[in-house]
């Protein structure tokens, strides 16, 4: 299945593979920053750790869409992808909780005492490693999207690309907090690291919603595919209706087609494998495409039943 270099599913596979060092990367990140923090506790390092974990899921999601996607070919398992999003989300709602309680912890403890939780500057040995590795992460995402031009890669790689910026950051909170002893500097490193976080934790978010909601309607690309169908099929066949659907990081499209009702079934066979060949040409991001013929007098009944006449009586009922 993997043999053929350059075809979509090998594409597929060779991007789950990135995926893997990249979660690898991020587990190294999670235990070199989780030791410090025994070692040093800090809320900006607390915080810090609290991205890395969301982060992992992030990637775990990443890689589990990719295997999924470059085994099953063009169908996708449904129930497989609820399972997965429900597990991302109870895990992100679990790690945010234990966030929370330990950030109250040390609210409490600065109202206490008023001095701050970054004593020394131990916890930059967490934050720069860390960007270092978010660093080499971004390196690799790019240099993989250039040769195997997966969207997921790219958009990893943006987001790695922020997560070196929110490391810098970090080491600079460190370093301001533990020079000045000023709480309100800790604090606002600490809100500053937290909107990373929520950025993270939006695009797990975004992706379940979807899911479950059966996805979003993309008009720009249902426009383009409409645009590219009427370039491409012959004159006789009307292009009715192209719904191009957005489920997590890929797309479904459904296009409805009126056909001449004498148009043999060998006919209507080798239209869909056209439509479908030249739809899944536009996006390796389109992962199924379910096309209706409907005959084209039957098309045109349907219209008129829908004229404002008959609405208007239909509603005097
Ligand atoms: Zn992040």
């Amino acid at each position: 299945m993997h043999t053929k270099p350059s075809s979509l599913s090998w594409r597929l596979y060779r991007a789950s593979r990135v995926f893997v060092i990249t979660t690898l990367l991020s587990l190294i990140g999670i235990l070199v920053e989780l030791s410090i923090f025994v070692l040093a506790s800090s809320v900006i390092l607390l915080t810090d750790l609290f991205h890395w974990a969301v982060d992992t899921v992030l990637e775990v999601v990443f890689l589990i869409t990719l295997v999924l996607a470059s085994k099953t070919g063009r169908r996708f398992p449904w129930s497989t992808i609820i399972i997965e999003s429900s597990l991302t989300t109870l895990s992100c709602i679990i790690i945010l909780g234990v966030y929370f309680y330990m950030f109250t912890g040390y609210l409490f403890s600065f109202m206490e005492s008023a001095s701050v939780s970054t004593q020394n500057y131990i916890p930059l040995v967490a934050t720069i490693t860390g960007g270092v590795l978010t660093l080499l992460a971004y390196i690799t995402l790019t240099r993989s999207y250039k040769r195997y031009r997966i969207e997921l890669l790219r958009v990893d790689s943006i987001h790695a690309l922020v997560d070196v910026v929110a490391a810098v950051i970090a080491s600079l909170g460190v370093v301001l907090t533990a020079y000045t002893r000023n709480t309100a500097i800790e604090l606002l490193f600490t809100f500053i690291l937290m909107l990373f976080v929520f950025h993270s934790m939006m695009e797990v978010f975004r992706n379940n919603i979807k899911t479950f909601t059966g996805g979003q309607l993309d008009a720009v690309l249902s426009m383009e595919i409409r645009e590219k169908l009427e370039e491409e099929i012959s004159r006789g066949i009307n292009v009715v209706n192209v719904e191009a659907r957005k489920l997590g990081s890929f797309y479904v499209v459904s296009v409805e087609l009126a056909v001449d009702p004498d148009t043999t079934v060998l006919q209507i066979h080798r239209l869909r494998k056209r439509v479908v060949k030249v739809i899944t040409g536009m996006s390796e991001l389109i992962y199924h495409v379910d096309v209706k013929f409907n005959p084209k007098y039957k098309w045109e009944e349907k219209r008129n039943r829908k004229t404002p006449l008959h609405l208007k009586k239909h509603y005097k009922k």
